[in-house]
């Protein structure tokens, strides 16, 4: 197997893979495969709960919170959070650390009021913003903020809290790397195709009281009490994702959960941020040591030169190593550690990044 380090899609487990392989034509001697079933069959249905529920217990998600399996990527919450929460005279406050984020507040603009509570654009969006720089306004619905930014490379590792105004997290690339409070946020979601599995789903996670009604003036696909109401069956529902997702949460569990995850990732990429600290300025990573992200590490080579990126990705590419292009917005490289990256992976990748260095300086 490839040494994968995209950004998304990005790795799914091999022991994940070769579940789903083994199940794939005969889902449990049905006969057919899982994606070939109704989504109203009492087996769809068993796939269905089983990774709500497990995800409840890995993450600890209280009683009063719903757990959705929507379509249309992150992307699509951009759009139905102010939708469904932006009532007459009410703003989104965003918290601006870059490119996701600016996505979220250009949706947002679209649909009603948007402010920006606080912005890191002036530091080129290379750490995320102290509490006391936050201004979020009187009329505020919600906070909005992006747990990890997976093309800057900046991850918050605690986060504000708002007295007046529930908390969203964009979690879509670090959801389930670590483990956190959910019961400091009104709502989380996340596009799976970081930590969670394929692409195709969407997992939401949000606080029943927030979505006992949504606007009737709402299309009934982008309403969450909807969904809520139906426990993600309203219609047909991405079922051979939900059920990878269920697979790679059960793998998650056998590695420990969530705790164990985090030490891990904090392993694997302490291997590959150490290579950068001690390059003596050839590898200079983008973040802020203290906003360094454990999903995704942007660095760059000394004096940003270009052309020894380039070559630098067509020696790795050469190698066995993919993906470690940087986002073509903000050029670079980025290796993409996610869950389920082997600490092999990243090793491999330390020992080639000194090589590199070795051979051009
Ligand atoms: N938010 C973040 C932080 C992301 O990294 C991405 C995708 O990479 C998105 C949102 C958009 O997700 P989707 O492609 O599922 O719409």
């Amino acid at each position: 197997r490839a040494y994968n380090f995209n950004a998304g899609p990005a790795a799914i487990p091999l022991e994940v893979l070769e579940q789903a392989q083994a199940q794939f034509i005969d889902y449990e001697g049905a006969g057919m495969a899982l994606m070939e079933m109704s989504h109203r069959s009492a087996t769809y249905e068993k796939v269905n709960q089983e990774a709500q529920d497990l995800l409840r217990e890995l993450m600890n998600i209280p009683d009063n919170y719903k757990i959705l399996f929507l379509q249309g990527g992150a992307s699509t919450q951009f759009a139905m959070i102010p939708m469904n929460f932006l009532s007459e005279g009410k703003a989104g406050a965003y918290i601006d650390t870059g490119a996701w984020a600016g996505k979220a507040i250009k949706e947002a603009k679209v649909i009603g009021e948007a402010v920006v509570a606080a912005s890191t654009k002036e530091d080129s969006y290379m750490r995320t913003p102290k509490a006391s720089e936050i201004v979020v306004p009187e009329n505020a619905a919600y906070v909005h903020l992006t747990s990890n930014e997976t093309i800057g490379g900046v991850q918050y590792k605690t986060f504000p809290e708002f007295a007046n105004a529930p908390l969203i997290a964009d979690m879509s690339s670090d959801i389930l790397s670590r483990p956190i409070d959910v019961s400091k946020f009104g709502m989380i979601y996340a596009g799976a195709q970081k930590n969670l599995g394929p692409s195709g789903v969407t997992v939401v996670i949000v606080r029943e009281d927030l979505i006992a009604e949504s606007p009737k003036t709402i299309p009934a696909m982008l309403r969450y009490d909807t969904h809520a109401k139906a426990n993600s069956l309203y219609n047909t529902p991405p079922s051979f994702a939900v059920y990878m997702v269920g697979l790679v949460l059960k793998w998650i569990k056998g590695k420990g959960g969530l705790a164990a995850l985090e030490q891990y990732n904090l392993e694997k990429t302490a291997l590959i941020y150490n290579v950068i600290d001690e390059s003596n300025g050839f590898y200079v990573g983008c973040a802020n040591q203290e906003d360094r992200s454990t999903m995704n590490i942007t660095f760059r080579i000394k004096d940003k030169d270009e052309e020894l990126e380039k070559k630098f990705i067509k020696e790795s590419e050469a190698a066995g190593f993919v993906g470690l292009k940087g986002h073509r917005d903000v050029g670079g490289l980025r290796a993409s550690t996610y869950n389920a990256v082997p600490l092999e992976s990243c090793a491999a990748l330390a020992q080639f990044m000194k090589e590199f260095q070795q051979r051009n300086s």
